[in-house]
């Protein structure tokens, strides 16, 4: 619980030209004319954009902080857990609105619009009330494993209801020692000889586990099973529900589990997070038996992205609010100024923080609707060779747009402190809890440390490269090769190029390297992470700036002057980054020598 006891949240309003910049440029009508989005066109899209865009600066927005100061709490002797009351009231205009559902298909109740739509509307939410909105994202969760592993008959019990939002859903992987390493986990399975299991063990840091917002809570648990082989070859997935289907109705009687107690942490005070005790509870397999890596995969594929989106929409958060604060906050005066203090958003140096934010968050918001777009179009593209370039997009780029949006999200909300000065480190002024919250996303859903590891030791190396460097192909063939000095754009074409090369060159040091050096490659594979999600960043900038001054004169020289402040800010630094990336390991021995 934070020191102030002010409950007063910092005002939202969703920043829907942008996200509409962002979804024209990563290719929205292109998905619109995918066949299986005929019953959707780019009305419905904007309507729905701007009703969820409503809800969440009017009333989802007004929730934040009372969650942030009252958060959570827990009722030991009854094992059950209270949110605010201004939580109610939003989650139910979720469920009552049918936003949960949006994405999926028809046939549960969704409404199969594309899912590059649902991560701008859970962008919104993030920004709203990041700790509630972890809420449907773990539930989306759910419903992605179930989708691809549940049988017929699992689908048609849980998925509409969960659709809905009536009742919600959770993963339970980590144990205490079993975190990045799955492979530890301890908690078993055990056939009762009908089908059915009894889960015994206990899960940490489960995110919603407990709460009093809906009226069943089904649980998606790792386990292992007598027998099974060891590590994470031995692992199964489970549903567990806190109300078994038999007894599902009010007043039927609980399966054996139950939350133990809430960590108390650092921010997203709203969600709670549960230690959660399974004693026997029954549960049924999803998937095939010792299935469980690639079932949980499903499942934290999609909620990377979904946590990633945490980036943007806290830092779009702390924008607008720096934003506001800087033309109000009088300081110093400023070059030019005749008298009096001046807004301190007049300083070069303030306005180069602003600047810093809504870049990042722009070039950070692009990348994961990119992948967004690769997901539709691996799903619903025309032609199987499409599918195909399409699911090696997402598989490639999604750590990539998890860590380094995440990692964007923290360093603005830092920033965002910064523009406040004295007042942004004040609990009361609301800025502190944006930082506190952003702070977690970079660690859950696998730390942004296992992203890279995971793109450089599993990703990069896909068909022996072909697919990095048909990514790669394709964005130096969007850049003109000619240099062009009357072109505005021409300085970010200049950076873009030359971050490019260092990712290319960087892109064949690891791939040559993996199986002979692999810890010069581990040693390097932050920063190569970092290195990609700058190009990337870059790239749709620029794609963004060109096309939107192809739109509109007015519009296409803000983009293009906020792409070249992000080509000249942050781009221009991405050739150093080919020191840390290929230094090896050997420049890790300082620490040995650290008594
Ligand atoms: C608020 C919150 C909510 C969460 N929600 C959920 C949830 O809903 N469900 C759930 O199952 N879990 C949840 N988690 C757990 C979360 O996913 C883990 O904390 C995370 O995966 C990291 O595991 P760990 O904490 O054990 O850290 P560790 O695995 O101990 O890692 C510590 C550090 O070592 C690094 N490291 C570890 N292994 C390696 C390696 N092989 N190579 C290089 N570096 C390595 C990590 O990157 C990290 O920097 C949540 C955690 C928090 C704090």
């Amino acid at each position: 619980m934070t020191a102030s006891s002010d409950t007063h949240s910092t005002p939202y309003e969703a920043p829907l030209k942008d996200l509409i910049l962002a979804l024209d440029v990563v290719g929205l009508a292109d998905i619109l004319q995918l066949g299986h989005f005929h019953h959707v066109d780019r009305e419905t899209v904007l309507l729905a954009l701007d009703e969820f865009g409503r809800l969440a600066s009017k009333d989802i927005a007004g929730t934040d902080r009372i969650g942030d100061v009252v958060g959570a709490q827990i009722d030991r002797p009854s094992a059950s857990v209270e949110t605010p009351v201004a939580f109610h009231d939003a989650y139910q205009r979720y469920v009552s609105g049918g936003w949960g559902s949006l994405a999926y298909p028809q046939e549960y109740g969704g409404g199969d619009l594309p899912s590059v739509i649902s991560l701008a509307l859970q962008e919104m939410f993030a920004s709203a009330n990041m700790a509630l909105s972890l809420n449907p994202v773990l539930t989306q969760g759910a419903i992605d494993a179930l989708l691809h592993w549940g049988s017929t008959e699992q689908k048609g019990r849980f998925l509409p209801r969960l659709l809905t939002g009536e009742w919600t859903g959770t993963m339970n992987l980590t144990e205490p020692g079993a975190g990045s390493d799955l492979g530890e986990i301890q908690t078993m399975a055990e056939p009762r000889g009908d089908g059915l299991w009894l889960i015994s063990g206990t899960k940490i840091f489960i995110t919603w586990g407990e709460h009093d917002l809906a009226d069943n809570i089904v649980h998606l648990v790792l386990a292992r099973t007598p027998q099974a082989p060891l590590g994470t070859k031995g692992l199964s997935l489970f549903i567990v529900p806190k109300f078994t289907e038999s007894t599902v109705d009010p007043g039927g009687t609980r399966n054996s589990l139950r939350c133990i107690s809430l960590e108390e942490k650092l921010g997203i005070h709203g969600s709670p997070t549960c230690v959660m005790s399974f004693e026997r509870a029954e549960g049924e397999l999803v998937g095939d038996l010792h299935g469980g890596m690639r079932a949980m995969f499903t499942m934290m594929n999609a909620a990377r992205l979904s946590i990633g989106v945490q980036g943007p929409a806290v830092g779009e958060r702390a924008y607008q609010h720096a934003l506001r604060y800087s033309t109000e906050r009088l300081q110093g005066r400023s070059s030019g100024a005749t008298n009096g203090p001046s807004p301190i958003v007049e300083h070069p140096d303030v306005q180069r923080m602003l600047l810093s934010m809504s870049t990042t968050n722009q070039a950070s918001r692009l990348v994961l609707f990119w992948v967004g777009a690769q997901v539709d179009q691996a799903r619903h593209g025309s032609s199987p060779l499409d599918r195909e370039r399409a699911q090696a997009m997402v598989d490639l780029v999604t750590p990539v747009a998890k860590a380094w949006a995440t990692d964007c999200g923290f360093a603005t909300t830092s920033l965002g402190i910064q523009v406040l000065g004295g007042a942004g480190y004040i609990e009361e002024s609301g800025m502190a809890q944006r930082l506190r919250d952003s702070r977690i996303a970079p660690i859950y859903e696998g730390t942004n440390g296992i992203q890279a590891i995971d793109l450089v030791a599993r990703k990069l190396n896909r068909s022996d490269g072909a697919w990095v460097r048909s990514l790669l192909d394709e964005i130096a063939s969007s850049i003109p090769t000619a240099v062009d000095t009357t072109d505005p754009l021409q300085p970010s074409y200049t950076h873009l190029l030359e971050a490019l090369g260092t990712l290319r060159e960087s892109t064949e040091w690891m791939l040559a390297r993996f199986s002979s050096h692999r810890n010069d490659v581990l040693a390097g594979a932050s920063s190569y992470l970092e290195l990609f999600g700058l190009t990337m960043g870059g790239w749709l900038m620029v794609k963004r700036a060109e096309f939107s001054r192809s739109q509109s004169s007015k519009n296409g020289s803000r983009t293009v002057a906020e792409c070249n402040f992000f080509a000249l800010e942050f781009l221009s630094r991405a050739v150093g980054l080919a020191q840390p990336i290929r230094a090896g390991a050997s420049r890790l021995e300082a620490l040995s020598a650290i008594e």
